[in-house]
């Protein structure tokens, strides 16, 4: 399993592959069940379904690694567009970015000027989030949300329980009233970075979401949004929040869409807030193999959809 976890991280970053494999009908039909559609309107549509269903959304449009500052200032744009068609519908809808999808491989101030001018346009409607890509962005993107945090309050950053810097990262943010995705993380890291187990995986995760419970406890401020699929865990942070009378509006459960749906719905009945967040677009090759690495039985989707 571990090998072909690896086998699906080594191709979500090979380029010959994410050129051939999209093409093929059956994987753009397997990768339907984790995202409604290539378009924004594909998105926006299921964030009105899923509004129906009690579940506020997060929307991201794939792309990693652009070439050319207009290229990442047509994204904002069509995130700006994306705002606003929210407000017009009464969607309770945020935003998500890669920093290598704004600019931070040509220029950390392209980047900072494109999630600057998103931030200020969700400002009073939201957060806009900054995911966490592989570990050599790390340090530039906290740099970055230190710089955004300081000029708006409304900026959430990805953070990812198998790093073992995390804890000391999120430490140093505390005082900037942080606004923290917890996440597992999914990307390919070696041993000396990231752990290699996942019981300690998950047992960090759990030690940074009761570093940031805590700091809510004893009068800080922040927000945590907990991602994970896993059941155990989120049955873990439900009654760890209760335990510590954590208050509704610092924390939410987010998800992927398309993942963990009686999850959600257990979520949703019981009253906790949930977020799901929709991918859209067509660079999603290396984002759909991360999604298999994380469950290798997905594959048995994509064999499926060869036989259909
Ligand atoms: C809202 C959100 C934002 C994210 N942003 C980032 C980011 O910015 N950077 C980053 O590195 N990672 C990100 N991730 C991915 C994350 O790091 C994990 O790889 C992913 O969530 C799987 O871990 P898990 O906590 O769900 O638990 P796991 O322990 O991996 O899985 C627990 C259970 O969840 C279900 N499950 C998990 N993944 C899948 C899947 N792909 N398909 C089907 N079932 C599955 C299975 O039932 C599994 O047994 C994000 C995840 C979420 C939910």
């Amino acid at each position: 399993m571990e090998l072909l976890r690896r086998a699906l991280l080594w191709a979500s970053t090979n380029p010959t592959m994410a050129h051939s494999l999209p093409r093929r009908t059956f994987v753009r039909r397997a990768v339907r069940r984790f995202m409604p559609g290539e378009k924004l309107g594909d998105a926006l549509r299921e964030a009105g379904t899923l509004d129906g269903r009690g579940i506020s959304t997060i929307v991201t449009m794939l792309g990693e690694n652009l070439e050319t500052a207009e290229q990442t200032h047509a994204i904002v744009d069509e995130y700006v567009g994306a705002m606003e068609v929210a407000e017009q519908r009464g969607l309770d809808l945020e935003i998500s970015i890669k920093p290598t999808h704004l600019g931070l491989d040509q220029d950390p101030a392209l980047v900072l000027e494109n999630a600057a001018r998103l931030a200020a346009r969700a400002e009073g409607h939201g957060t806009l989030w900054i995911d966490m890509e592989g570990s050599a962005y790390v340090e530039p993107t906290l740099d970055l949300y230190r710089q955004l945090k300081r000029r708006h309050a409304n900026v959430g950053l990805c953070l990812q329980s198998y790093l073992r810097r995390t804890p000391a990262d999120l430490e140093e943010l505390l005082d900037l009233a942080p606004r923290i995705r917890l996440v597992k993380g999914a990307y390919a890291e070696p041993a000396e970075i990231a752990f290699p187990d996942k019981s300690d995986v998950d047992a960090k995760f759990r030690e940074l979401a009761d570093t940031l419970l805590q700091h809510f406890a004893s009068g800080g401020d922040g927000f945590v949004g907990f991602g994970t699929h896993d059941p155990a865990l989120i049955d873990w942070l439900a009654a760890r929040t209760d335990e510590l009378g954590t208050a509704r509006e610092r924390i939410e459960f987010e998800m992927l869409y398309g993942i963990g749906v009686r999850d959600q719905d257990r979520l949703v009945a019981a009253g906790r807030p949930l977020r799901v967040l929709i991918s859209y677009g067509s660079a999603w090759f290396p984002w759909y193999m991360r999604r298999l690495a994380e469950r290798p039985a997905n594959i048995w989707f994509v064999v499926r959809s060869v036989v259909r």
